[in-house]
């Protein structure tokens, strides 16, 4: 494991998370039945330099929605989406605005993410990193393209 992959599983434990580096998916886990309380990240197994990308990433979408009232400001229809699935009803999710605003969030989550490795001094090829998150938005991209 490289120093800035421990840097980055200490700070995502200190706020409460499980870090599995043996993943089979990389995503962040929320409590089930809430919105954002820190349950597990969970980050494929790969070289050390795409899971602290990967790291970065899924901590870059917990800086974004830790703070609730400010990520239903700026993601007014993502948030709509979750609040609702809570209750068992998807229909918002399937919405226009929902896929545009989690991509939106998608987007965001990979900057704030890069930020996040300035902010706690990681020594990152910030290109590299960039050309990496292109391939995982452009799948993205091409998944909710697809989905209904
Ligand atoms: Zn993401």
């Amino acid at each position: 494991m490289t120093i800035e992959l421990e840097i980055l599983k200490k700070y995502a434990e200190s706020f409460g998370f499980k870090v599995n580096l043996n993943s089979k998916s990389s995503e962040m886990i929320i409590r089930r039945g809430t919105l954002n309380v820190p349950s597990k990240i969970k980050i494929i197994n790969t070289n050390s330099t795409h899971q602290c990308y990967l790291l970065l990433h899924e901590l870059g979408h917990w800086e974004l929605m830790k703070d609730w009232t400010l990520y239903k400001q700026r993601y007014h229809f993502t948030s709509i989406g979750e609040e609702f699935a809570l209750d068992k009803i998807y229909k918002y999710r399937r919405r226009i605005a929902y896929k545009v605003d989690i991509m939106r969030e998608e987007f965001d989550a990979w900057e704030t993410g890069k930020n996040l490795a300035a902010k706690l001094n990681l020594n990152i090829d910030t290109e590299d990193y960039d050309r990496y998150s292109i391939s995982y938005l452009f799948s993205y991209i091409k998944h909710l393209g697809k989905k209904k």
